[in-house]
């Protein structure tokens, strides 16, 4: 067991705190019978604990709560009265989480590197986040059973019935703190302040196969409206919600994900803690939209924070309580974020140093995952390099596209779309350009390991599916084909990318078999307006072996990026989407990885360029790739000498 540190040893453990905090105007005028009261919130942790990138084998000063706890130890040293509190998705969404999930495992007696550093810092309340499912609720329980505060949550149970109050929940749905508070003269009173936890309930969706037929998640507004009147009534004087749900104002409506701005609107609830969209509130983010004030960091009215993400960000909601009759109320409040870093430019600088008794008593967790992310997950068969991604069809980009596909047909299990064919889309991130001829994939055959994912998929997006029809799946793959300089036919040795266009905005689609005409114009400009209203790059463009119907419709697996208008691709413009994936693309080829063993994405030349009799183009690679130029399927290449700048040229006859 970690038993919390005194505040003596906390102290002495802190290096380098730089959060130094002015005493807050609410604890200098509190008068007789008035209270300053500051909740400190993390959200969406993540596993960071520590200021490290396990992807990139690297550390970094943007994430790690073994920083945000510097903060948190700094705000509570000149408060009055705090709590501190967790707004969920702490075990899962880095490689150490997947270590201790896959291969440690929770054994009897074993505490969660997670729990370790918030058993630490001594939180008095948590709750789940969505991700706490993604390795089963078993896995889920055992961390938490490691937590020396309550974990509550309103929403999830083993039997969702026909009201709030007689669901069987799997925890507490509320705790009731009763403390001790001291007023602005000094003299201490009772209070019990309220904390209630909610989950989206697209924990069924997104984690069906644990929870099929096993657990319900109820309306997150429903469990509110049930759950807070019996709060008031076992004398809870203030109630904080713990909503791991994002802010939206798209309007009232049941089964919310992004719920948050509603609950402020429940009535008995004082103030809410947020999260879920790693973003942060107050924010400009979130101006003016209808309830939502970021000038006083409301919604409708109640205190409101959201921490951004992975430690990022320290949230605090001040509270000047005042006595009412027996119990209190909030006559004023403030709500602000703590950053962990700034940005200068392009350089991030840490604006404080770890609290070092987290990295002590997570040391063991980290040595144990580096060697876990250096240490093979799975084979491949084939090589996964993207030297030739811009000119053939490429296994970098058919892993991503395997591991999506994969994903997406689980995810489409059971809802209205469940049957409809999956497309995948995908584009080569590291693929030359002006990231220079060392900016390219290149995992041999043989053992993957997890370093190697963040290779292939260099962006932390998430996963999304759009639904289209093959009418604009051809519009698609038209805006990706704009890439292409235009070629004259009979021409020898033309330039064949155009450089203003980024490899990224280059997607591939898996599941349809296409050729791009170089002779055409491209259809789209670098900002994916149309300025060849006519032209048609895609030809022979077929599905199951027969040319797309181009009223059929398909669900594309994507990334979040892309379907929300990333990159100006037709049928990708936030409207489309059916699906928003909570896991990561990386996630989820690891995830992918892991549960085939062996993975073999050789690519299968499902595109290529349409012939054109007596023609050469010529484009730079990675001079690395030679050793790949004559596995390259569906095109007819050939070395042609150095490029510029470092670069290989290559010739590629199209006749
Ligand atoms: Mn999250
Ligand atoms: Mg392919």
């Amino acid at each position: 067991m970690t038993t919390p540190l005194s505040r003596r040893q906390f102290l002495a453990s802190t290096a380098a705190t730089s959060a130094v905090v002015a005493l807050h105007p609410f604890s200098a005028s509190a008068a007789t019978n008035q209270a300053h009261l500051r909740i400190l919130s993390t959200t969406d942790l993540h596993v960071h604990v520590r200021p490290y990138d396990y992807y990139a084998d690297k550390p970094v000063d943007t994430v790690g709560l073994s920083r945000t706890a510097t903060i948190i130890q700094a705000v509570r040293d000149e408060s009055t009265n705090s709590i501190l509190v967790d707004n969920g998705d702490f075990l899962q969404g880095n490689p150490m989480g997947d270590y201790i999930a896959y291969e440690r495992g929770m054994n009897e007696g074993d505490m969660h590197p997670v729990m370790k550093a918030m058993n630490l810092l001594g939180y008095d309340c948590g709750t789940l986040g969505n991700h706490e499912f993604n390795y089963g609720v078993d896995f889920m329980d055992k961390v938490v059973q490691g937590a020396n505060f309550p974990v509550v949550c309103a929403n999830f149970g083993k039997t969702i019935g026909s009201a709030a109050r007689t669901d069987d929940l799997f925890y507490k749905p509320y705790t009731i703190l009763e403390r001790e508070i001291t007023d602005g003269a000094g003299e201490k009173h009772a209070i019990k302040i309220g904390l209630i936890g909610f989950v989206p309930p697209q924990i069924m969706n997104w984690d069906r196969r644990h929870l099929e037929g096993k657990f319900g998640a109820r309306d997150i507004l429903q469990a509110a409206r049930g759950w807070v009147p019996e709060m008031k009534e076992k004398g809870a004087d203030i109630i904080v919600a713990l909503s791991h749900s994002g802010i939206s104002d798209a309007g009232e409506a049941e089964g919310l994900e992004n719920a948050s701005l509603y609950v402020a609107g429940v009535e008995g609830i004082d103030a809410l803690v947020t999260g879920h969209s790693h973003l942060v509130f107050p924010s400009e983010t979130y101006a003016g939209k209808q309830g939502i004030d970021v000038e006083a960091g409301t919604l409708q009215g109640k205190p409101a924070t959201m921490g951004g993400f992975w430690g990022s960000h320290m949230g605090l909601i001040d509270l000047m309580l005042e006595k009412d009759g027996d119990g209190w109320k909030v006559v004023t409040s403030e709500s602000s974020t703590r950053p962990i870093y700034k940005r200068d430019g392009r350089k991030k600088i840490p604006l404080v140093g770890d609290v070092q008794a987290i990295l002590d008593a997570t040391e063991a967790d980290h040595e144990a995952t580096l060697e876990y992310i250096r240490r093979p997950v799975g084979m491949t068969d084939a090589p996964l390099y993207s030297y030739f991604a811009l000119v053939a069809d490429d296994p970098s980009v058919q892993v991503v596209s395997n591991a999506q596909l994969w994903y997406i047909k689980q995810m489409m299990q059971g809802t209205q779309w469940e049957g409809l064919p999956i497309l995948s889309a995908a584009a080569p991130f590291k693929a030359g350009g002006r990231g220079g001829p060392d900016y390219y994939t290149d995992v041999e055959v043989g053992p993957v390991a997890i370093k190697n994912v963040s290779d292939l998929y260099l962006y932390p997006n998430t996963v999304r599916a759009v639904l289209i029809n093959g009418a604009t799946v051809k519009e698609w793959l038209e805006r990706s084909a704009s890439i292409f300089n235009q070629i004259t036919p009979g021409g020898q040795d033309q330039p064949l990318l155009n450089p203003e266009m980024p490899s990224y905005n280059f997607d591939v689609m898996d599941g349809v078999t296409y050729q791009i005409d170089l002779t055409q114009p491209p259809k789209f400009n670098k900002a994916g307006e149309v300025v060849n209203a006519g032209a048609n790059r895609i030809v022979n463009l077929q599905f199951g072996g027969a040319p797309i119907d181009p009223e059929a419709m398909f669900v594309v697996a994507t990334n979040n990026y892309r379907a929300g208008g990333g990159g100006h691709f037709p049928g990708a413009d936030g409207t489309t989407t059916i699906f928003e994936g909570p896991d990561t693309n990386r996630d989820v080829i690891v995830r992918y990885i892991v549960e085939k063993g062996t993975i073999n994405p050789k690519a299968d030349a499902n595109w290529s360029f349409a012939p054109v009799p007596g023609t050469t183009v010529t484009f730079e690679t990675g001079p690395a790739g030679r050793r790949y130029a004559d596995q390259v399927q569906g095109v007819s290449i050939a070395p042609a000498g150095d490029g510029e700048n470092g670069f290989a040229l290559y010739r590629i006859t199209l006749g």
